[in-house]
């Protein structure tokens, strides 16, 4: 920038003076002729060297009168420059950015070679850093970029594993009734009632893992329809509890809210939500142990608790319970039909609606499971 207006400033100068040198020259060439016209044409008696003096002192004040001039001159071309000098700036500052140090095509096509090489066997690959500030930016990109991916897929490999993995079981046991139906439930009435028994036991518990699979894949895929209204929670926390009254006649189940708590949210998923803890609740309870729905907000929050008097979660398995597939005790879970992904499910409903979960447990008291979402606005 600096050089630019230097280089456009010396240019003003020497318009300057260019100009100058060109009217003094005019000048001397108007005085002279009328100096000449003076002695012949008027006959005006003045000996040569008098004509010279009073030339000599007439273009001394015109060079004065120049002087003065030139510096007003100086503005005004300076200003007429100005676009010029702008101009001349920008192309420097242009020229300075494209003589940054350019990209080796060479460094590039090894690069686009290795990438080429990279595929879902190879995402642990990592590029190695290049020297090249502009390649290296380049390089640590991509190499982030690849270690989202290989997360991704890993996380993706682990779940077809693990869904492949619960489903295997039901098969089975559904495959071990039919044989027994085909080889003696035929002709014993007791034996097939238990094939049908099972088979339909079975059957309800695979459809129910694929639902939730597809729920979670759903929402993976960003594809989960979340339809929003203005609703009480109360209301559909009142909901779920009649609805768990119906088929659970084993705990007391208590209500605790003073009044309407208005929330944003899909009045589906929440009940779903609530019920996946409400559930899990009765699951994890013994028989007559209390479970209570209690909601209460502050300024910004909801918050919708789900406590029990059950087995508790021990600590080492607290910061895991929302963890696809995780089971705190796989057999007791096994037992009593979970597939250790009704907590994930909640989680994700809860992320959706801009809320999450929190749990507090001890091992053999009970637990809280709360759900905090931002309250309607
Ligand atoms: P599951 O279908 O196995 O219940 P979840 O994802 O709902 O799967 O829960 C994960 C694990 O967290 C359960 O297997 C259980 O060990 C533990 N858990 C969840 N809720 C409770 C609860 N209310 N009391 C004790 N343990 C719980």
């Amino acid at each position: 920038m600096a050089e630019g207006k230097k280089k456009s400033h010396s240019l003003a100068q020497k318009l300057n003076l260019r100009l100058t040198l060109r009217q003094l020259r005019l000048f001397a060439l108007v005085d002279l002729a009328v100096f000449l016209f003076a002695r012949f044409a008027l006959h005006i008696s003045l000996t040569m060297r008098e004509l010279a003096h009073v030339l000599l002192l007439t273009l001394g004040a015109e060079l004065l009168l120049l002087l003065f001039g030139v510096a007003q001159n100086a503005g005004l071309i300076k200003k007429t420059l100005q676009p010029l000098t702008d101009l001349t700036a920008a192309t420097q500052v242009a020229a300075a950015r494209t003589a940054a140090p350019r990209l080796d095509p060479e460094q590039l096509s090894d690069l686009a070679d290795r990438l080429e090489r990279i595929d879902a066997a190879g995402l642990d690959t990592r590029l190695p850093v290049a020297e090249n500030a502009e390649l290296k930016e380049l390089t640590e990109a991509i190499n982030a970029m690849l270690a989202r991916l290989d997360a991704a897929y890993a996380a993706q490999i682990k779940f077809v594993d693990h869904a492949s993995h619960e489903l295997r079981t039901p098969i089975a046991v559904i495959q071990g009734y039919a044989n027994l139906l085909n080889r003696w439930g035929k002709d014993d009435p007791a034996a097939r009632q238990e094939a049908i028994d099972a088979i339909i036991a079975e059957g309800e518990a695979m459809k129910n893992l694929v639902e939730q699979l597809l729920f979670l894949a759903r929402g993976d895929n960003h594809t989960m329809k979340v339809k929003p209204e203005r609703l009480d929670a109360t209301e559909v926390a009142a909901q779920v509890l009649k609805e768990t009254a119906m088929v659970d006649q084993t705990h007391p189940l208590s209500a605790d809210w003073d009044g309407a708590v208005m929330l944003t949210a899909d009045p589906d998923l929440l009940k779903e939500c609530l019920r996946i803890l409400v559930d899990n609740a009765v699951k994890y309870t013994p028989e007559g142990g209390r479970i209570t729905l209690k909601i209460r907000q502050d300024e910004s929050a909801a918050r919708l608790e789900v406590l029990d008097e059950g087995v508790g979660v021990a600590g080492e398995d607290l910061p895991h319970v929302f963890d696809r597939f995780y089971r705190a005790d796989a057999s007791r879970a096994r037992q009593t039909g979970g597939s250790g992904l009704g907590l994930s499910i909640a989680e994700r409903i809860a992320r959706c609606h801009n809320g999450h979960l929190e749990v507090t447990s001890a091992p053999g008291i009970g637990s809280k499971f709360t759900l905090v979402l931002p309250l309607a606005a």
